[in-house]
């Protein structure tokens, strides 16, 4: 019998084998163990807890669901799943996991050469090397698929890349960065690895964010960064390429979302057994139960809806539209969840210590990463109409 908390309400977690359920119970236990009791703390600081690393590294997570080069081989119905245990207790240690392990580790997974797979991804997925992945640039999000201004030139057996960079998260301590760029020879976006300490990149830290506080976001420099050709990716031959990660990294954010949400769903009804006013438990008034169940029916149907997109992929049927519609759905329904569970909190709902308000706050940034709501639904629109409707 599955030991998942009430909340797994279809019980998804037994469509996991024995191996899968243990994983999953194990992340569980570390982050309510080791992440939870400080990570208010490090969200109120902006800052990132760099020693839990190696521990996050132990756990065997980077790089799951990718076959070969020390990876796990095991699927992304066992990585999703995961995803969601992180971010159900914090979202900013999902996003730096998603980044590492799905935008940087999937980049150099699916657009890399078997020689680079095999000089950069073992020593990701014991995440003794971190990953970032710079694509968004400061005047240039939602359209990066046409729009991106940095440069690519080959000079030789190198090349110079030009431009900037805005978002990136772990880029400030990465020891690789992916680097999207538009080659000026023939206009085709490709990705390079960058590496820390590279004459001519740099790094400044994002401040101020009133969403996933934890996750070091920052803007980039790319002044005359020369990358010696061994690192650009050489399977990455257009926006394609990168549209071929961004589908597998969107479903992961759909799975975080639905974790983001079962955080705060969690935690309002723990509170709402034990607060009591007018003499009992609030979870015994009639219009709290209705905002509970509309907060389980969302994180149920979320899930349920992120469950056979990883089938899909498994399965080698899923297309970009498929990780759009769970990526929209899903953060519409993480962001009213959240928004319930810190009513149901009453004024408890905008204090750290009660964790909800956390959740909150981070749901806007999940909500506008990987593509707006607006930009997947244009893509789930194209796909059904035959119309692309972006401009
Ligand atoms: C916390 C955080 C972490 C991030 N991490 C990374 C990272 O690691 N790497 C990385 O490369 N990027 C990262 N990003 C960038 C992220 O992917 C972008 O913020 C996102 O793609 C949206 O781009 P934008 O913010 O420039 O908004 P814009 O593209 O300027 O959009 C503004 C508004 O216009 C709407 N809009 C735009 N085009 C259309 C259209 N055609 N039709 C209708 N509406 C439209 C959008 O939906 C949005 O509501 C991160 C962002 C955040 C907030």
């Amino acid at each position: 019998m599955s030991s998942a908390p009430d909340s797994d309400f279809y019980s998804l977690e037994l469509l996991l084998d024995p191996a899968g359920q243990q994983l999953v119970h194990r992340v569980r236990a570390f982050m309510e163990k080791e992440v939870e009791p400080v990570i208010n703390g490090y969200w109120t600081r902006e800052e990132f807890p760099h020693d839990l690393i190696p521990a996050i590294g132990k756990l065997g997570v980077a790089g799951l669901a990718y076959s070969g080069y020390g990876c796990g081989g095991l699927g992304c119905l066992l990585d999703g799943m995961v995803a969601m245990e992180v971010a159900r207790v914090d979202p900013s240690i999902g996003t730096f996991l998603g980044v590492h392990s799905g935008l940087a580790m999937g980049s150099i997974y699916l657009c890399g050469s078997a020689e680079q797979k095999q000089r950069w991804l073992p020593a990701m997925a014991r995440m003794e090397k971190i990953g970032a992945f710079g694509l968004t640039e400061p005047e240039v999000g939602s359209g990066a698929a046409r729009g991106l201004t940095t440069t690519a030139r080959r000079d030789g057996d190198e090349w110079v890349i030009d431009g900037q960079k805005k978002w990136i998260g772990n880029a400030t301590f990465a020891d690789y960065v992916i680097i999207w760029a538009r080659d000026v020879a023939d206009n085709q976006v490709k990705g390079f690895v960058v590496e820390q300490g590279t004459p001519g990149f740099s790094t400044t830290k994002m401040r101020d964010k009133i969403a996933l506080r934890v996750v070091q976001n920052a803007t980039i420099t790319l002044d005359g960064a020369r990358v010696p050709e061994a690192n650009r990716l050489q399977q990455a031959n257009s926006f394609r390429d990168t549209a071929a990660v961004l589908r597998l990294t969107r479903a992961g954010v759909a799975w975080q979302a639905v974790g983001c949400a079962r955080g705060a769903y969690e935690h309002a009804l723990a509170y709402a057994k034990q607060r009591q006013q007018f003499g009992r438990p609030i979870a015994g008034f009639q219009l709290v139960q209705d905002q509970l169940v509309k907060m389980l029916a969302n994180v149920t149907a979320s899930a349920c809806l992120c469950v056979r997109l990883s089938q899909l992929q498994d399965a080698g049927l899923a297309d970009d539209e498929h990780s759009a519609l769970a990526k929209a759905f899903c953060t519409v329904r993480m962001r009213e969840t959240v928004g319930l569970a810190r009513e149901l909190l009453g004024g408890n709902g905008i204090l750290l210590e009660y964790h909800v308000g956390r959740f909150v706050a981070d749901a806007e940034a999940i909500y506008s990463y990987e593509g707006t709501r607006e930009i997947n639904t244009l893509i789930v629109g194209r796909a059904i109409t035959g119309t692309g409707a972006f401009v």
